[in-house]
């Protein structure tokens, strides 16, 4: 028996989300595009049902707790119950910590954390009802520790320990929950990052790749394809686990 499954993918107009969505829909999932505007979901939303695939265009902060349980409740009803979602929402507030505001702190926190629990709270009561689940948490090789991104690297290690608790949690429920650590990926998030730090973006990413075993950065097709790995029917006995998708070893 085949099954059209619904996947969520948050953080979904651009950047990794985008990939992550569009490669979910390729392999004959129904998605969701979850992003904070939702017109800026719609060509995410194109794309897929250009390429024969079906999409919703969802807006919603995933830090606000009633629009994160509307947002689910119009999925469940509009594409079918969410038993895959990908917690890829995130922003970026670097600093260094004696120059890190509050503010800065509490943002990161609210998308990565916040979002995440609420998200996978929301979706879990429709992956144990179904008996089977796919969470998907976007971590970081920041998580190890990164110069400016007190905020960012507690969130991302957090995102690590939220992840094998779901695992633990849910497993007995066929779900399962992994997360991805993703090296330098070429988006949106790391040319603010250069053009804050005031570097041309092509250098930037040329100084970057000279560190990468590989020699190169990343794409968000990279991390798609592990996504989709996870994602997968077959990867039912993975879980709890971090994979780096940085082009080389991490510790
Ligand atoms: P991006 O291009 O900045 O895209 C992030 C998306 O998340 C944006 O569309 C953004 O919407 C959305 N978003 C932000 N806050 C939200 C909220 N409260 N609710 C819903 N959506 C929200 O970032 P990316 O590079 O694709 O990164 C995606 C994920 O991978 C993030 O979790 C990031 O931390 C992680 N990651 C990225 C890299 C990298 O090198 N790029 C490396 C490691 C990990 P707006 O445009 O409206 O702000």
């Amino acid at each position: 028996m085949s099954t059209t499954r619904t996947a969520v993918v948050t953080g979904a107009a651009r950047g990794i989300g985008a990939e992550v969505a569009r490669r979910l829909a390729a392999d004959g999932l129904a998605v969701a595009v979850v992003d904070l505007d939702e017109s800026a979901c719609q060509s995410t939303v194109d794309d897929i049902t250009h390429a024969g695939g079906t999409a919703l265009a969802v807006g919603c902060d995933v830090s606000d707790e009633s629009a994160v349980a509307r947002a689910v409740d119009r999925i469940a009803a509009e594409l079918g119950a969410p038993t895959v979602l990908v917690n890829n929402a995130g922003i970026i507030r670097d600093n260094l910590l004696f120059k890190m505001t509050t503010e800065d702190w509490d943002a990161v926190m609210n998308v990565h954390l916040r979002g995440a629990f609420l998200m996978t709270k929301a979706c879990q009561a429709h992956m144990v009802e179904a008996k089977f689940g796919r969470v998907v948490n976007l971590s970081s090789t920041s998580a190890l520790g990164n110069r400016g991104q007190a905020n960012y690297s507690a969130a991302k290690a957090g995102m690590q320990g939220f992840t094998k608790t779901l695992a633990i949690e849910l497993g007995k429920y066929g779900v399962t929950a992994n997360a991805i650590a993703p090296g330098f990926i070429e988006t949106d998030m790391t040319a603010a990052t250069a053009a804050r730090v005031g570097v041309d973006f092509e250098a930037f990413k040329e100084h970057a790749a000279k560190e990468i075993p590989v020699a190169r950065v990343g794409a968000p097709a990279d991390i798609a394809h592990a996504a989709s790995f996870f994602c997968s029917e077959g990867a039912g006995f993975v879980s709890g686990q971090v994979l780096y998708v940085a082009g080389g070893p991490r510790d």
